[in-house]
């Protein structure tokens, strides 16, 4: 609980123009870190990866794939990768969608049409190594959050945090908005202001 106050407190203090408790309350949520597969957020990064290997590493799972073939060179940012068979194209391809697409197509023969999936892309620089490489075989780790594949652990854990840790459509408890209400009383700024101009200053 201290714990928490503390780190509102700290995003109050950094934070610019807040006017009213409505203008705090969102500037805290937008500095909190929510888990992607529950409703518990921190206040830091590092927090939120021991919570996700602690209680959610059924979503940190790895597969180990063979690649046979692949169309990435020296220099690829960005790579196209097939789910079924991880043939992977990179952006230099003339189009990489559809050529994406149409591998995937080939492979219908032996799919159940509903197992079908979008191709999945890749910005991870040492998955793209590992291709460029030539190495056939690669331990990947998806994303459950958008199927983005990422080349270890740690990176889909920075993954999570940077794209899929934000404070949108998650619950955020009653005991928050009241620590968040509580630090905004304290606010060194507020009292300040308040000194000035008494008790016309509604906030
Ligand atoms: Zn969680
Ligand atoms: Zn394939
Ligand atoms: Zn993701």
């Amino acid at each position: 609980m201290q714990e928490m106050k503390d780190a509102v407190a700290r995003i109050l203090n950094s934070a610019n123009k807040i006017k009213n408790t409505g203008d705090a309350i969102t500037a805290v949520l937008n500095k909190l870190i929510f888990c992607p597969f529950c409703d518990e957020y921190y206040a830091d990064s590092s927090a939120l990866s021991e919570h996700i290997i602690s209680k959610h590493a059924s979503h940190l799972t790895s597969t180990a794939v063979t690649v046979d073939t692949h169309e990435v060179c020296e220099g690829a940012e960005t790579i196209y990768i097939c789910p079924h068979c991880h043939f992977a194209v990179d952006e230099s391809c003339t189009s990489p969608t559809s050529t994406m697409t149409s591998h995937i197509d080939s492979h219908s023969i032996s799919l159940v049409p509903n197992t079908k999936m979008a191709f999945q892309i890749s910005n991870d620089s040492k998955l793209i190594d590992t291709y460029i490489n030539g190495s056939v075989k690669a331990e990947i780790y998806l994303c459950s959050v958008c199927s983005s594949i990422l080349s270890s652990k740690e990176a889909l854990l920075r993954h999570l945090y940077l794209s899929h840790s934000d404070s949108n459509g998650k619950n955020v408890s009653a005991d928050t908005i009241k620590i968040i209400e509580d630090c905004v009383e304290e606010l060194p700024e507020r009292n300040a202001v308040k000194r000035k101009y008494g008790s016309k200053y509604s906030f």
